[in-house]
């Protein structure tokens, strides 16, 4: 009897062995034993957290396997629309908390490990981060298949098994050394390896005409593509979905037997070393010819392993299916232009493997894929070079040139008016020098919708970098304001918050339906819940000073506004600015009298976040913290009214530490930068202000919190080209307050390091590296106004609780589960499927 997850081949459902799934502690805490003898990952007669972590995980995957089973068993039947989502990033994090909080046993679990001797937050502290992503763009993708699971969407995730996902980073003297993380270094706990799902993907080689005109791949290298499933299990619901990893493996046809006897031991190996670089690192870096292969090897695997899947499926749910009912049955989401390739692969196998015409298989392709864009910055706009591509993917750059040829042939035809504009509107750029393909023009050109993060973001998506295609298709164009999992970033990492809410809204109801917090506002003046919030927020910051403790060594004081800028390290992000004010704020308080300074009120500034291993600035921001927060939390005469804190190795479980005991957090990215944010939403969720720029979504969590509860400064986005033409024609007059601040750097006051180089980046009107691209000094003075402001009203602890309890109530909108809900409908046309 064989289950197979399309219910094709299955005649009955027998049950399989008895799990037991009872929620009395004391059999879970002999089902956690069981694992730990039955299941034996170590030495027998061990018992410390980490094995407890290892046979709890394992305890609670088997419930997860139980609802993943009859969730594939019921989409298998229904055969409903599926989405999938194709991302090259998943932001995971930690699994435990999440999964027994969805399945609703916290507490049953937690009492079965006290009667084993241990507390469930030190076991949960034993698992690593799964961290198969770079930042927002990740996390969300995290986000967005917690939301479908809890949505009961028939709907999963496609991505890739990396060995090694982002580094690990430590503060040394010299700023961020990068470690390669190995989070499946001891196993993971969650993942299912399914031997069955295993498909070829072919690289390099070339085309072969066959005598009846048709196209085929042939030579060149193949590698497996070998599943890995992670269990996504919804909140309260039965429903549990996939997140399907794509690990690449060599054919054992491929060792090279002969080789190896006649001792060529590395020539033997060489496929098999060559597949295994597939799925090494996230991102590897990419400034070298063999870094930029490597990076379209992945991004083509991905898409063609997932394909081959999607197809597998449709033909065995399907029976008798005409291919023309395919995107009735699949909705591909690319998540950015990362995988834009399975636009030509789902070509090349509908014309070269299906036999389908160009018309048809066009036809099938364009009603199936719909694309998301996160970036307007240029330099990360992705373009693959020609030749390179021709190299990897022949056949697929045949079809991008026929996509191409058509594109201009149909503007020719239909749209003379645009003729002037092809050369930036075509997929392909022929530039002699750098002959690229870009890949969002493919993805604008052949999905059947587009779409922004947030609505400024989609608004210059649509004005600016995609206007002249809006003309041709101006229903095309939509947007999406990202969300956050309400979950994992308000009821699981902030207890007591959320006790609070769910005692005085009466219901628990937000957690799935996140408006419900607007019922908060009626007690925003209210004393007793003031007291109650504030005492929430206090044993967060408590516990936040303890975690900074131990991982910094710095003592902070819980009772100092605690304001936080966390996330990558980027020029645009402008972390820059926020420690040119702490460095401003610390000058003026050492010019103070000690009676003058009883009036300040006291800060700890908290900044975190990671640099690119060869994004040379960014280091020289994370250095420059680090040497200010040396200088500053060592001198007695301020140290109590301002600490200045690096938190190292931000990833999603330090985030779930930092958010909570938040109380002002900086989005202070230049106006029109940041497509959206994510981590904006997870402060103000949590009762955190936010000062900030009209940029990304804070345009958007300012409207929802009330204007008087959001500290706006700087430049709007539609200012800033003229603010840099004035800049360039030499008429911007710099604040006496930015020159002091630089000035104070330079004289050597925070060490001897050169800052040279980041703080010429600054001056000067144009040039590359300087010019103060990012508007650094021209919202200067207009930042530290806001922050003042934040001052005074930090000192009136009424009118402050008010504020963050308003934040809180109004961040309804931000719930991943209204995205989610609005790409069913509005995109993918997909239903709920409720087990
Ligand atoms: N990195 C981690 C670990 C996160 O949790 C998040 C979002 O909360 C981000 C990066 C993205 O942060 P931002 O939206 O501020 O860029």
């Amino acid at each position: 009897l064989k289950m197979a997850e399309n219910g094709k081949s299955i005649t009955e459902k027998v049950p399989a062995a008895a799990h037991p799934l009872s929620e009395n502690p004391t059999e879970i805490a002999s089902d956690i034993n069981y694992h730990l003898q039955f299941n034996p990952r170590f030495s027998p007669f061990k018992f410390e957290p980490e094995q407890a972590f290892f046979a709890t995980a394992e305890s609670v995957r088997s419930r997860l396997i139980k609802q993943w089973e009859d969730t594939l068993w019921h989409f298998g039947r229904a055969k409903p629309k599926q989405t999938y989502y194709f991302s090259m990033e998943f932001l995971q994090g930690r699994a435990l908390t999440n999964a027994i909080g969805n399945l609703g046993i916290e507490n049953a679990y937690a009492e079965a490990l006290n009667k084993l001797g241990h507390e469930l937050e030190a076991i949960v502290e034993q698992e690593k981060d799964a961290a198969l992503g770079n930042g927002g763009l990740g996390r969300l993708a995290s986000c967005f298949l917690d939301s479908m699971a809890t949505l009961n969407l028939p709907a999963w995730g496609y991505g890739l098994r990396y060995k090694y996902g982002l580094f690990k980073q430590r503060i040394t003297k010299q700023g961020q050394e990068e470690i390669a993380e190995d989070w499946l270094e001891k196993f993971s706990p969650w993942e299912v390896v399914r031997h069955d799902l295993v498909y070829p993907v072919r690289f390099f080689g070339s085309v072969e005409v066959n005598p009846d005109g048709s196209r085929k791949w042939v030579g060149g290298e193949v590698v497996q593509a070998l599943a890995y499933d992670v269990p996504i299990p919804g909140y309260k619901t039965k429903n549990t979905i996939s997140l399907r990893l794509w690990e690449a493996r060599a054919r054992a046809e491929d060792f090279n037997l002969f080789q190896f006897n006649d001792g060529q031991y590395e020539s033997a190996a060489q496929l098999h070393s060559r597949a295994e670089q597939i799925c090494a690192v996230l991102y590897p870096g990419d400034a070298t010819e063999n870094g930029k292969l490597l990076r379209l090897k992945q991004q083509f695997f991905l898409c063609s392993a997932s394909l081959q899947d999607i197809i597998s499926r449709f033909k065995d749910r399907r029976g008798g299916y005409t291919w023309s009912e395919f995107p009735s049955q699949v909705a591909v989401q690319l998540n950015d232009t990362h995988p834009t390739l399975a636009i030509p692969e789902l070509m090349r196998l509908l014309m070269d493997d299906e036999g389908l015409g160009w018309d048809e298989a066009w036809d099938v392709t364009k009603r199936t894929i719909a694309y998301t864009n996160h970036t307007v910055l240029p330099e990360a706009l992705e373009k693959w070079s020609q030749p390179v591509m021709w190299k990897l993917l022949p056949r697929h750059m045949e079809i991008i040139e026929e996509i191409d040829k058509r594109f201009l042939a149909m503007i020719k035809d239909t749209r003379p008016d645009l003729e002037h504009k092809l050369p930036s509107m075509r997929i392909l750029d022929h530039n002699p020098q750098k002959p690229v393909v870009r890949m969002a023009n493919l993805c604008v050109v052949s999905a059947h919708t587009v779409n922004g993060v947030a609505q400024l973001h989609s608004g210059i998506l649509k004005a600016e970098l995609f206007a002249d295609y809006v003309s041709i298709w101006p229903t095309k164009f939509q947007n999406k304001t990202n969300g956050i999992t309400p979950r994992r970033w308000l009821r699981f990492c902030n207890p007591e918050l959320s006790n609070i809410i769910t005692t005085w809204l009466k219901t628990d109801q937000w957690v799935t339906n996140l408006d419900l917090l607007s019922g908060l506002r009626k007690f925003a003046d209210d004393a007793k819940f003031q007291d109650e919030w504030a005492s929430a927020k206090m044993a967060s910051k408590q516990r936040l000073a303890r975690y900074i403790l131990r991982v910094t060594g710095v003592s902070i004081d819980p009772n100092s506004l605690f304001d936080i800028q966390v996330k990558r390290i980027h020029e645009y992000k402008r972390q820059l600015l926020n420690i040119l004010g702490a460095i401003y704020r610390y000058k003026k308080l050492k010019e103070m009298s000690p009676e003058q300074r009883k009036n300040a009120t006291s800060r700890t500034i908290m900044i975190g976040g990671k640099a690119f291993a060869t994004y040379t600035n960014a280091k020289r921001i994370v250095k420059l913290v680090n040497d200010v927060g040396e200088v500053v939390n060592s001198d007695p005469e301020v140290n109590s009214y301002l600490k200045v804190v690096f938190v190292p190795n931000y990833n999603v479980s330090v985030a779930e530490m930092l958010i909570p005991g938040s109380e002002l957090s900086q989005h202070i990215s230049t106006a029109g930068m940041e497509a959206s944010g994510t981590s904006n939403m997870k402060f103000a969720l949590n009762g955190c202000l936010i000062i900030g720029t009209l940029d990304g979504a804070n345009v958007e969590i300012r409207e929802e919190v009330g204007e008087e509860n959001f500290f706006l400064f700087g430049a709007r986005a539609d200012e800033v080209p003229r603010l840099r033409k004035d800049r360039e024609n030499g008429l911007f007059k710099p604040d006496p307050r930015f020159e002091e601040a630089k000035q104070y750097i330079r004289s050597g006051a925070f060490g001897s390091y050169d800052y040279n180089p980041l703080l010429d980046s600054l001056e000067g009107n144009s040039g590359y590296g300087r010019g103060d691209y990012f508007l650094v000094g021209h919202d200067f003075p207009d930042y530290l106004d806001a922050q003042a402001r934040v001052d005074e009203a930090y000192k009136d602890r009424k009118r402050w609780l008010k504020m963050s309890i308003l934040s809180t109530a109004g961040c309804g909108k931000f719930s991943s589960d209204r995205t989610i809900a609005q790409y069913a409908k509005e995109i993918w046309n997909i239903q709920e499927c409720r087990v």
